[in-house]
């Protein structure tokens, strides 16, 4: 299938329009017209070969949703018209014990990610930065039509992606919950927490974003340079979800925790972070990770925010601009997430 959109062709090439083929839909395969496509953080990182391995010519992009235009004969999930989203993976291997407990993300053979991978067949992935994309039907997400569409992208991975933690660590009532770096998961993080009911409070380095964090849902702002304002949290919170993208002192948060706290990172910083041992030792803390969601919690997420009327807040852009968008992002200048209109593609 004929497609087009974004590519950069090296890790120091800006994105340029690129031609390129997509397999024909087999019978269990979904096409999506791209309306909406987000810009996550992970689109940098590999685009610029941060995290290594990167694979050239590359159309990032895993926060997709749009209109179906086709099925294959064995797809009973949607029709042509319906809205319909795809997310970070677009493949797994289904009969794993991950796959099997709706944990595809972590499938043993190694999923296979929207893009900048290779698919089973060997062929390279290519993601929402374009018109179109063809997908297995059981990683294609309902989407409802009561929200914003724009506003839906981000859900497919920085929605997932802090939903996903916020449930597997149980945040709710009487709990004290920290989201760290007010970014697209961030901001995420920080609705879903508040939604889940426990008091947040958001750590930032932007005294510019205290009075949005406010908004979000923040129950408290702490500005993570102000050491003193720092400390009186010391030994007081029972979660709190790391969303910095960049290298940064996770002592300092791991000494936030109290009795059996847990630090989540989701944040993938492209050098290793280093931890002091008295940091996880003193408290019984623990530090963790976690990488999107499952399908089934994928669709579970993007139900409940159709429920709870939460979405992402956008900034829209254009393709031309997407190099400023970019540099926004590296800077954390962006409330909360680009969202690339594929009417201007
Ligand atoms: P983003 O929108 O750029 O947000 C990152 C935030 O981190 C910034 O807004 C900023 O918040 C803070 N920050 C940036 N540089 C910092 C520094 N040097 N020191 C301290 N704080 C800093 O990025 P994103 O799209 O949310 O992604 C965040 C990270 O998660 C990326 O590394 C991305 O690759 C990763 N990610 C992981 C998964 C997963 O499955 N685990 C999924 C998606 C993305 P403040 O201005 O508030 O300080
Ligand atoms: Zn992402
Ligand atoms: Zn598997």
């Amino acid at each position: 299938m004929k497609s087009f959109g974004y590519a950069a062709q090296s890790k120091t090439s800006p994105l340029t329009p690129f031609d390129f083929e997509r397999r024909e839909p087999n019978p269990d395969d979904v096409v999506v017209s791209i309306e909406y496509s987000g810009i996550c953080h992970s689109d940098i990182h590999q685009a610029r070969d941060e995290w290594g391995g990167s694979i050239y010519p590359m159309v990032p992009g895993h926060e997709i949703v749009g209109k179906v235009t086709a099925v294959g004969s064995n797809v009973s999930k949607f029709k042509v018209g319906d809205l319909a989203g795809v997310g970070v993976i677009v493949d797994s291997c289904r009969v794993c014990e991950n796959c099997k407990a709706d944990a595809q993300q972590y499938c043993v053979k190694g999923a296979v990610e929207t893009y900048n991978k290779l698919d089973y067949t060997g062929a390279p992935t290519y993601g929402g930065y374009s018109n179109n994309i063809v997908c297995h039907q059981a990683y294609v997400h309902t989407i409802s039509p009561k929200l914003d569409l724009a506003a839906v992208a981000p859900l497919l991975c920085a929605g997932i992606t802090t939903y996903s933690p916020l449930r597997h660590w149980k945040v709710g009532p009487g709990q004290k919950v920290g989201i760290i770096g007010l970014g697209g998961l961030g901001h995420m993080g920080l609705k879903f927490a508040h939604s889940f009911g426990a008091h947040v409070v958001q750590f930032t380095t932007s005294e510019s974003k205290i009075d949005d964090a406010k908004k979000l849902g923040a129950d408290e702002v702490v500005i993570s340079k102000d050491a003193a304002a720092m400390a009186k949290h010391a030994a007081s919170f029972d979660f709190i979800l790391d969303c910095i993208s960049a290298p940064h002192d996770i002592n300092a948060y791991l000494g936030l925790l109290r009795l059996n706290g847990t630090l989540c990172l989701v944040g993938l910083p492209e050098t290793p972070l280093s931890v002091a041992p008295f940091s996880v030792v003193a408290f019984r803390r623990s530090l963790a990770g976690s990488g999107i969601g499952g399908m089934q919690e994928t669709q579970e997420m993007l139900d409940y925010c159709a429920e709870k009327n939460i979405v992402a807040d956008i900034e829209l852009t254009s393709y031309d601009k997407l190099a400023e968008a970019y540099e926004r992002v590296i800077k954390g200048d962006v409330k909360y997430r680009f969202v690339l209109d594929n009417t201007t593609l």
